[in-house]
């Protein structure tokens, strides 16, 4: 039996390998011979702890995590790792250097000044957001409680293509709408966050890759359940985890893997992407892209039409074509295509066939 599977663009939760729903579903009643759903097994069974720790052990693998890291498996959102960041590392006295790019910079900023001094490393504000900065725009101090950027803006479209050295520093990512989407250099973090619902798996976990020495000089005076150390000395297993949600990431792990890692799963997401770019980069000015050439982002591509009389149809005509979640984030408006991991080469084609015929009928 065809399964009808929706051209879904939504920006997260988004889509999830069809392979991984198929597993799923086989084994949502029997799991592995236990007669029982993995929802219904105790966090604390063989079989679940081997989901878990397997998860744990393909998310190193894929991302070539080096030795002196963690991986932890907390709940929250990302929303919650914009604070429980200042409340472990943040002090009263202290400064912590904020890079804004984009709306979730600035809710992560929010949150550090309720612990500390957070500033402005570098903000792209005043462009609408449309750019990265550059290296040498970055201004930091020596003595920051750390440096903090947003790897990928989900809502204008702009993704850090290179990553700068800030020394001793330790530079902290939410790399929540591009985890997983290509190699990443882990060393040059101190720590890594994302919530599960864009590239790794349903909503209900945030991943935090965390270099071992950040956990030991943590503020300990905090609630348990906000503590780095809690989880870390537990195995994320203190409390109970999102279990389900653990199993469906370890099962998109397993997918990435199986075709063919992380090198294979970035060199798809770069065609994606250059299929709908190039729709907009050759329509001569009937679409413009929001973002920067330089700063473009491989997972969220926003773009414009000349006017919201033309956008409105334009949304509306790719809606009854079945292309789902093409508006722009209800902040900014416009257009936007989500094109994380699970989304097919063959769904990016007939959008970016769309646009040009939509182009076509209405220039
Ligand atoms: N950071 C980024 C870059 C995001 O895209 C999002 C959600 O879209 C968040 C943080 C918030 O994540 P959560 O909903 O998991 O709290």
């Amino acid at each position: 039996q065809l399964v009808q599977r929706a051209y879904n663009f939504n920006a997260g939760p988004s889509a999830l390998p069809l392979a991984v729903l198929e597993k799923a579903q086989q084994e949502l009643i029997d799991f592995r011979g236990t007669g029982m759903s993995i929802m219904e097994l105790s966090h604390r069974s063989a079989a679940y702890e081997e989901v878990h720790n397997q998860a744990i052990a393909l998310l190193k693998e894929l991302l070539s995590i080096p030795e002196d890291y963690e991986v932890l498996f907390l709940q929250g959102g990302a929303s919650l790792q914009f604070s429980m960041i200042p409340m472990n590392f943040l002090t009263p006295e202290q400064k912590a250097g904020y890079i804004m790019t984009g709306s979730w910079s600035e809710k992560a900023f929010s949150e550090a000044k309720l612990f500390g001094n957070p500033y402005h490393v570098a903000s792209t504000k005043d462009s609408q957001y449309r750019g990265i900065p550059q290296f040498d725009e970055l201004q930091y101090n020596a003595t920051d409680a750390y440096v903090h950027l947003t790897s990928n803006n989900t809502i204008y479209g702009t993704q850090w293509k290179e990553f700068p050295q800030i020394g001793d520093i330790p530079l902290i990512a939410d790399m929540s709408s591009d985890i997983l989407s290509k190699p990443i250099d882990v060393s040059k973090f101190a720590l890594i966050y994302a919530g599960a619902q864009k590239n790794l798996g349903p909503s209900g976990v945030t991943v935090v890759i965390i270099r071992k020495d950040m956990i030991e000089k943590a503020n300990s005076s905090i609630p348990t359940m906000f503590k780095y150390s809690t989880h870390s000395k537990n195995n994320s297993l203190y409390n109970t985890p999102p279990t389900f949600g653990i199993y469906m990431l370890g099962e998109v792990l397993n997918w990435v893997k199986g075709i063919g890692g992380i090198y294979e799963i970035s060199k798809r997401n770069e065609e994606k992407a250059k299929l709908i770019y190039n729709a907009i980069d050759q329509s001569h000015g009937f679409y413009s892209g929001h973002a920067e050439l330089g700063s473009r982002s491989l997972m969220n591509i926003t773009f414009r039409l000349k006017d919201e009389e033309l956008e409105k149809k334009f949304l509306e005509e790719a809606k009854n074509e079945g292309f789902i979640g093409v508006n722009g984030h209800r902040s900014v408006g416009g257009c936007r295509a989500s094109t994380y991991n699970a989304v097919p080469y063959e769904t990016c084609k007939a959008f970016s066939d769309f646009m040009l015929q939509f182009q076509n009928k209405n220039e």
